[in-house]
């Protein structure tokens, strides 16, 4: 069967994260190892370490993803910013490994006013050098797609592709393929034309075999506006027809699908992941409530955790 999941907090500890991931009937699940939005950050146990594989092989997790701190910019040309990216980087790979985890998610980051072809480069040598030292037996890099906000790298997947062809001699390295980021960095996924287009694209500049997870969003922004809003799944921008074709391609199917959408009101974690276990054809939903059904424009923007991932 499918392995579907869910970002979860890790607050109460690695292991609860574990068993809300099993309390939500999920294989998979996606955390942050670390403060998402500082530097700061205290050492691993590795009593901690070990009870969280222990923990994940009784209760058959798998994949274990972990999505970097959104403070690490590999792109950056300024070169504080840099090194303490590179620094952060690797703690977090470090971190992936003695966790056993299989991923480690990481934005392409942004330019931030250097050219496309200098944040690239950046990039590619920021994950080599942070990668220096580290035996990497189990964890591989993932770069995410973005929505290509402001000096972002790796809205097109042209860059994704070069960023991890450029990497892959020295570093285990594959995709994470985010539907509200395609969207919105004008992809057209809304259309069954577009969605073979986008879909055709993605194979030609990575392979479809390389997108390792599939961050499963709907949008709450329009299509193109490169801005990255995750919204509930089918009440965004995106909808229940188009992403059910991303859910249910036969070329994309060995990659896990993990939820980033917000919770607020009785669109829950349950609520969302029903969605797609609806769309993969695993559980029959009841007709929405009309409270359910609110479209994304009208919607309550206050999620409980930013939508942003
Ligand atoms: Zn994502
Ligand atoms: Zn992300």
């Amino acid at each position: 069967m499918r392995r579907i999941g869910k970002h979860i907090s890790i607050a109460g500890g690695l292991v609860r994260a574990l068993e809300r991931t099993r309390d939500l009937g999920c294989s998979s699940l996606q955390f942050f190892s670390r403060n998402p939005r500082g530097w700061a950050t205290s050492p691993l146990s590795e009593e901690d370490a070990e009870a969280f594989r222990e923990t994940r092989a009784a209760l058959d997790i798998d994949p274990v993803v972990i999505h970097t701190n959104y403070l690490v910019n590999l792109a950056a040309p300024d070169p504080f910013i840099r090194q303490r990216s590179i620094e952060a980087f690797h703690d977090e790979l470090d971190r992936a490994e003695r966790l056993g985890a299989d991923y480690l998610v990481v934005h392409p980051g942004s330019s931030r006013g250097a050219s496309v072809e200098d944040g690239i480069a950046a990039c590619v040598d920021g994950i080599r050098v942070a990668a220096r030292g580290l035996r990497l037996d189990q964890a591989a890099v993932l770069i995410e797609n973005t929505a290509g906000q402001g000096d972002c790298i790796g809205r097109a997947f042209e860059q994704v592709g070069e960023i991890i062809s450029r990497c892959e001699r020295d570093v285990p390295i594959g995709m994470c393929l985010d539907t509200a980021h395609t969207f919105a960095a004008g992809y057209p996924l809304q259309t069954e034309s577009g969605f073979r287009r986008t879909m055709g694209t993605i194979d030609e500049c990575v392979g479809h075999e390389k997108v390792r997870v599939i961050h499963f969003n709907d949008s709450k922004v329009p299509f193109g506006s490169n801005v990255d809003r995750h919204w509930h799944i089918g009440l965004g921008e995106i909808g229940t027809e188009a992403l059910r074709r991303v859910a249910r391609f036969r070329k994309l199917a060995h990659a896990p699908i993990i939820l980033e959408t917000p919770e607020d009101g009785d669109r829950t974690e349950t609520w969302n992941l029903n969605q797609l276990r609806a769309m993969l054809g695993v559980v029959e939903l009841p007709e929405p409530t009309l409270e359910q059904a609110r479209p994304a424009s009208r919607g309550r923007t206050a999620a409980r955790r930013p939508a942003r991932r």
